[in-house]
């Protein structure tokens, strides 16, 4: 099985739309959706839930109150702010709470313990098509790291079980902790990118964290045709730098109308469709 990884510099570029339609084109393949901050393969794939599991990511502070004597001092030393008095009753707010475990050294009664921490939920859904794998954090938890984490662990799984040839993950974009949760240990990472300057700069980054896991990439410039002059820099610099140009999707309103639809751009006969298909086959000549 090969686990094929679609990022982006910066959010916005098109890259979920690639991912969609990926899913639809390769046969035989699991989707991973770990663009856990802005879920929306999810929405084009549409499918039906079939199982919940519960994310852990972190520890928090916990007190028992039957042996609390109320001494104040985890309350005084916490530099999180993050225990309340309420109702006679020193209670852990988990929504400011780092787990640094200070508090736990230095209760005088040994009170308090670090517990794992709920931070989100992770889904198997599945269309006619094939297994999705999906995930959401609960609000204010910032350990999206760990659930795509989880997300591929689970898509793994489900693909072994069900004997598929291929993962397709839509990858959190930018460069922090998610992105390259997305990107290690795949088998080739699809990077787009428009034709922006500050699309360009994203580029170089997200080709630099790539190279870093030493991961094979090549490159998709969406909305090809909205700048050519900068498209033609991107082209220069891919081919300078010996990188690989999978392709350009052309700008084209049926995508906006398709993503209106929840549908993937596959689904309509248009430019970007024929654009994409384009890529599809010079990406299969890429990694088989
Ligand atoms: S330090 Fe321990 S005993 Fe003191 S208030 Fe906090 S939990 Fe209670
Ligand atoms: S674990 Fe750290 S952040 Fe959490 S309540 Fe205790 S001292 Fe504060």
């Amino acid at each position: 099985m090969k686990q094929i990884s679609i990022v982006s510099g910066k959010g916005g570029t098109g890259k979920t739309t690639l991912s969609g339609a990926l899913n639809f084109l390769f046969q035989n393949n699991t989707a991973a959706d770990c663009d856990v901050d802005a879920s929306n393969l999810y929405l084009l794939l549409n499918p039906k839930l079939k199982k919940q599991y519960d994310y852990y990511g972190g520890k928090k502070a916990f007190i028992e109150q039957d042996k609390c004597i109320k001494c104040g001092k985890c309350q005084t030393l916490c530099r999180f702010d993050a225990i309340d008095f309420i109702n006679e009753e020193f209670k852990i707010n988990e929504y400011s709470c780092e787990g640094c475990n200070l508090c736990v050294l230095k209760c005088p009664v040994k009170a308090i313990e670090l517990i794992d921490n709920r931070a989100g939920e992770y889904y198997l859904s599945e269309n006619k098509k094939m297994k999705v794998i999906h995930g959401s954090l609960e609000p204010g938890e910032e350990t999206s790291g760990g659930l795509v984490a989880e997300i591929r662990k689970k898509a793994i799984e489900v693909s072994k079980e069900e004997k598929t040839d291929y993962i397709i993950i839509d990858g959190a974009p930018g460069m922090g902790c998610p992105a390259t949760s997305s990107i290690t240990g795949v088998n080739y990472v699809i990077i787009v990118t428009e034709p922006t300057k500050s699309g360009i700069h994203d580029l170089k980054r997200i080709i630099d964290t790539t190279k870093h896991f030493k991961r094979e990439f090549g490159i998709v410039i969406n909305r090809f045709d909205l700048n050519i002059q900068n498209t033609e820099l991107i082209e220069k610099f891919c081919k300078d730098n010996g990188i690989k140009l999978l392709g350009n999707i052309s700008f084209d309103e049926t995508v906006l109308k398709a993503t209106q639809k929840q549908k993937s751009i596959i689904e309509y006969d248009s430019k970007a469709k024929e654009d994409i298909i384009n890529i599809f086959n010079n990406l299969m000549e890429e990694i088989s």
